[in-house]
Parts: C-alpha cells; structure tokens; sequence
C-alpha cells in the first residue's frame, strides 16, 4: 500500500525514505490511537470531534466536515467539523442530489481528483471546479451508508494526494463503526426523550382531560350558583341511599326546605342580592352536614336535604338547629338581612319505600307546615288524600276565576281603647270542589307562580270596594285591608288599575294596602313612587308580618306608611316569651315615635289584649275577637258587637 522508493542508493532518497517510514509510522499510531480512543465512547459528540481533528492532522487538510446522512434519507447535514470555516457549515443541511456528498452516497465510493477521469464529459463539467481541492470518502456503517469525511483544501496550497485518499479511506473503515454506534446510541436516546415527552404530553392531555370532565360533570349535576348538587344527582344520590338503607335497614330523612317569602325578598333586594343570600344559605346549612349526608338544590328556593341513618326524633333536633342557624342575619354590603324557612319531612320507610313517594310526601308536609305556620312539620301518612298533583294546579286556579270559587272573608280589627270594629282584613279563601279548603299560603304563592295574581287582586279590590259602598250605607264606616304581593305591587300598571277602579276619593281613602315587610327591604326609588302615589290618592299603607324583616329604621322613617302590623309570631306567645314582650313594646314605642299607629295581630286571648292595651298598642286583630268569616256573617257580627 505504501509508496516505497525503489532507488534507495541515493542519501536523499534514504532520508526521504526513512522520513516516509516515520510519517507511516506515526500515521499507523494515529489511527491506532483513534481506534483507542473511540472504540468503546458512546457519545457522539465526542466522537465526531475525535475523528474530525485527528482526520484533519492525518491528511493535513485545512478544513473537515464530516456529513451524515439524515434519518429522512433525503438530506444529510454537516454534523461535525474541524479547521478553517466549519463554525459556518457545522449544522447545514443539503439535498442528497446536492454536492460531493450526494455523489459518494450514490457511488458508495470515494471522491477525489482522480475521480474526474473516469466521469462523462457532462459529469466531468459538473464537478471539476470542487474535484482538486476536495477529498470524500465514505462512512460505511455495517447496515447502511452514514454518509463521509470530507477533507476541503490541502495546507500550503498542495494537492491531495492518492496517499492521503487511502489514509483517509481506512480512517473512514476504522472509525465508521464507532459512529455507527454512537449514532444508534444517540438515536436511542432522542427516541427515549421523545418517548418521555410523549408520555408528559399524555400525562398532560389525560389532567386536561380528566379537568374538562371534572368541569362537565359540575356543570351537570351540580347547582352552578351553590354548587351543591342539582336534581339529576340528587336522584342518584337518593336512588343509591335507599339501595343501602334497605340492606342495612336504617332510617333516612328527607327534609325538604322551603325559604319564605324568598320570591319578595328577591324582587325588593335585586336577584344579585338574593343570589348572595342563597349561596350563604347553604353554606349555613353544609357546616351543619355528616360526611354522609347531601344538601341538593331542587328549585329556585328550595333545597333537600337528606339524611341517612337518622330517627324522626334526631331529625327533629337537626332541623331546628338548621333552622336556627339559617335565621341568624345575613350580612350583605354591610346591610343585615334575615330570612326564615319552613321545613317538610318524610322519613324512609315510613313514609314511603320510593324517591317519588317520599319526596311527595315531603312536599305534602311543607304545605302543611307552611299552612299551619309551623316551623316543619313531619309527615303523617293520613295526609296523603289531601294532596293532589301540582300539575292540575293552573287549570284549576282559571277553573276557580270562572266558577267564582274565590271568596273574601273578613276579619276585624278593634280599636282597643274604645273596643270598637275600625276595619276589617280582607282574606282570601278557596274552597276547592274536590281538594275541599285550600290555604290561603298555597293558593297565593300559586297565583304568583301562575302569574295571576294581578287579576286576583283585582277582583279583590272590585268586591272590597262595592263592600265599603254597601256596608257605609248600612251606616258602617270601616276601613278595607286588602293584602298586595309584592309581585303586585312592582306591576308597572298597578296604579293605573286602582286609580280606574277607585276614583272616588271617600272611597279610596277606606282602603289600606297590606304589603309585607320584606318589600320594604329593597333601596328602590320605584317602590317609594308607588307607595308615594298611592298615598297620593288616599289609601292608606300597612307593613304587614313587621318584625320578621327587620327593616330599618331609617329607611322606615323615609316610607309613607300609616300602619305597622306586628306579626303574629310575637303576640302569640307573648305572656310566657319576655323577649317578645320587648320586642313588642319597642315595635310599639318605634311606630309611635314615627308617628304610625299599631295593630296586632294574633290576638287569642284577653290577658293578650289587656298587656297590649298596657303597652299603649293602637289595634288588635285576632281570633279572639273574630275569625276571619264571610261577607254575610260578618255584616251579622258588625251589627251585634256591642
Ligand atoms: P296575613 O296577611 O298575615 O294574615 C293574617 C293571617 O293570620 C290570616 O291567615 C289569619 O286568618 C290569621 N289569623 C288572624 N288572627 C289569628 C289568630 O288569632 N290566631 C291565628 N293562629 N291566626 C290568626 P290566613 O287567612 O290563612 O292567611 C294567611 C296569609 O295568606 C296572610 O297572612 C296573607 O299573607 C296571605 N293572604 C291571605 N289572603 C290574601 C289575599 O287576598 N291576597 C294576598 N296577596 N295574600 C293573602
Ligand atoms: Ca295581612
Ligand atoms: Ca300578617
């Protein structure tokens, strides 16, 4: 393979000779040292590097590159280099049909000067101008082509010679395998860090994932304002307790809470107010709650709760502490606000064995503990006939407009100095064909819901005013009260409607407005016109229920009220409740002051009269001067008290 002089008589020829033996000698350990030293590195880079400088120094090249063919087999890129000029190269990447590079692949052999020769003419052309400067040989890796070593100018202006081509040619040999490896390793790796961040970006599809669930599933089984389930859980949460409580056979309770009143509270505060006091609400109640147990959303203001593996009588003690806890005041920018509920309860299996039946029976519970003003009331199983479908309720309320079965009875109120009937509360009844006697309460909140309220308070004030015209004849000259709801009262024609029904000022002027408490809640400069203009035209204003809205009393000062009516809950038990004796008396002293006259109302018994009387209260209201009674019998009563 070497070159030996064959006239080796000549000194000079002895020296070059000897000079030669030297270069092979130390090339022969350059390449042994190589081999040494990359044999067993993995690291490509270092690799590259070691065969990119030793390369340079055996061919005395003034630049190497080495270019590696790329995975896409259709580039390959300068992966390494050594010398002048390679910091601009190292790094690009070139069509395989581009340059030397794509000839050696395409030939699997070595490029260099002597190349040319063997070329076409046009190939020959083609190359020329790169052929004396340039020498490439191949990488041969034991399964592929990797591409070569490319040394580019020969130092001091020489050529390359054939020499330097097989020098570098069994470089190539010796080091090809070591790239080879060291490229699989590298390979290897970049497969791994891929496979690695694959895995994070499946780790992190699969968070997003299961969060976007997570976000569904809130979305459809739970409240969006309280966040506490929703009906579609609540059934799955009831359906699978009553699974486990019949294994077990332990009791459940269902508590069905209702907030009153909550639709005025909501009209006079604005629904954001009312949203806030909702979302406190069930806060208040969930400190109260087992692990066990569920608080669910069912309506607008009412709520479920459900307890497992609990006896009527703890059912008992948990809702008056839930009771208690919701009636504490709600503080909502800086204003204190109350509210009070009701609570319905059926007990599994008592009650019923199903979701449906005992739900029900809940609701038949409320009703009844709404009706009775009651705080709850548990069911009894006697009361079922009572109940019918909800469903019937808006035909049989039109049913009942048609039919006339609405009637108006009528309840005095006596001055309480001078015992005599000053005017009468006008309250709504309803006899339903088959239901028989329907609360008042029920019916009311009915029309709200139906919207037919306006139409039934109405006809209330048509037949309030022909009473007042028929029995001013008689010689009576007592006032009306009619009771207004609030959804009434905010009806942008409602003055519109009482001014066309009572134009005759003797007329108007006999006329109050019950309206209750919690309207009076609400900052509105709309509710101060209308009670203004009402005013204006000489009906008289009453707050009803006063004392359980706690309303205050600056804004009281503001309104244009005649009356406060303190709500029964006080009266009632009065003489044995020193706390509401207070209560009454500064309600008393406060109205007085602002120059309102009093009613209460409630009024059962005489020691109850003879305290208020004590107490300076103006008017008394209640069954023990009167029930409430019809048209006829009340005329009866007007005539032969006293
Ligand atoms: P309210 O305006 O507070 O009426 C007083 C309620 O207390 C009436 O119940 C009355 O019968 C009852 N009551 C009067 N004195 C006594 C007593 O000494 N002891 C007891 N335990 N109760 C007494 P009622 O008639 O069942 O009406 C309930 C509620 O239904 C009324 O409360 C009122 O808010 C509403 N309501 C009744 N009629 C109408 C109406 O025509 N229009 C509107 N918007 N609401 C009405
Ligand atoms: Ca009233
Ligand atoms: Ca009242």
């Amino acid at each position: 393979m070497f070159n030996v002089p064959q006239n080796s008589k000549n000194t000079s020829n002895v020296i070059d000779f000897r000079k030669e033996l030297k270069d092979r000698e130390s090339e022969i350990e350059l390449l042994q040292d190589t081999f040494r030293l990359i044999a067993s590195e993995l690291n490509l880079e270092r690799v590259f590097d070691t065969v990119a400088k030793r390369a340079i120094h055996l061919v005395h090249a003034e630049t190497l590159l080495i270019p590696i063919l790329d995975n896409n087999n259709e580039t390959y890129t300068y992966r390494a280099g050594a010398g002048k000029n390679t910091d601009e190269i190292v790094g690009e990447s070139l069509p395989l049909d581009f340059g030397v590079c794509g000839w050696v692949w395409k030939n699997k052999k070595a490029w260099w000067r002597g190349v040319l020769n063997e070329l076409n003419e046009t190939e020959r052309n083609q190359w020329e101008k790169e052929a004396g400067t340039l020498i490439l040989v191949p990488l041969q890796g034991r399964k592929h082509f990797l591409g070569g070593i490319a040394a580019i100018n020969k130092q001091d202006g020489l050529e390359f010679t054939q020499r330097d081509l097989n020098m570098l040619t069994m470089f190539a040999g010796i080091v090809s395998i070591a790239i080879e490896n060291a490229l699989a390793v590298k390979e290897l790796e970049e497969t791994q860090s891929a496979l690695i961040t694959h895995k994070h970006r499946l780790e992190r599809l699969n968070k997003q994932y299961s969060e976007s669930n997570k976000k569904v599933e809130q979305l459809t089984l739970y409240d969006p304002l309280t966040g506490i389930p929703n009906r579609t859980l609540l059934r799955d949460r009831i359906n699978r307790q009553l699974s486990l409580s019949s294994i077990d056979k332990a009791g459940i309770s269902f508590l069905l809470i209702d907030i009153n009143n909550f639709k005025s509270i909501n009209d006079a505060l604005g629904h954001d107010k009312g949203d806030q006091i909702l979302i406190e609400f069930c806060n208040r109640i969930k400190k109260h709650l087992k692990p066990d147990e569920t608080l669910g959303r069912l309506g607008s203001d009412e709520f479920i709760l459900l307890l497992p593996k609990t006896s009527e009588e703890e059912t008992i003690s948990r809702a008056n502490n839930i009771l208690n806890e919701i009636k504490s005041a709600y503080i909502i920018n800086n204003k204190e606000f109350n509210i009070d509920a009701c609570i319905g309860i059926s007990h599994y299996p008592e009650h019923g064995e199903d979701r449906e039946t005992l739900l029900r029976h809940a609701d038949i519970a409320l009703n009844i503990a709404k009706e009775r003003h009651s705080k709850f009331h548990i069911f009894n199983n006697k009361e079922d006939e009572t109940d019918e479908s909800q469903l019937n309720m808006a035909i049989d309320l039109n049913h009942a407009f048609e039919k006339q079965q609405f009637k108006l009875y009528y309840q005095p109120k006596i001055d309480i100095k001078t015992d005599t009937i000053i005017s009468t509360e006008a309250l709504g009844r309803w006899t339903h064909p088959e239901r028989g006697v329907i609360s008042p309460v029920i019916f009311i909140e009915a029309l709200e819901q139906y919207n037919l309220i306006d139409k039934y308070t109405y006809e209330a004030i048509d037949t309030a005013v022909k009473n007042i015209h028929k029995w001013s004849k008689e010689g009576h000259n007592l006032k009306i009260a009619i009771n207004i709801s609030s959804q009434t009262l905010m009806n942008p024609d409602f003055i519109k409607h009482v001014q066309s029904r009572v134009s005759d000022f003797s007329i108007s002027r006999r006329l109050i407005f019950e309206i209750t408490e919690s309207l009076f809640l609400s900052d509105h400069d709309y509710i101060f016109d209308t009670l203004t203009r009402l005013r204006s035209i000489g009906i008289e204003l009453s707050i009803d229920d006063f004392g359980t809205g706690y309303s205050s009393l600056s804004r009281l000062k503001k309104l244009p009220v005649n009356e406060l009516k303190i709500d029964q809950s006080f009266i009632r038990d009065m003489m044995a409740n020193l706390d509401d004796q207070i209560i009454v008396k500064s309600i008393i002293d406060l109205a007085h002051n602002l120059g309102l006259s009093v009613v209460a109302e409630g009024v059962e018994t005489k020691e109850i009269l003879n305290h208020l009387n004590r107490l300076g209260c103006d008017i008394a209201q209640g069954y023990l001067i009167a029930k409430p009674m019809p048209a006829k019998e009340f005329e009866v009563f007007l005539n032969t008290y006293k």
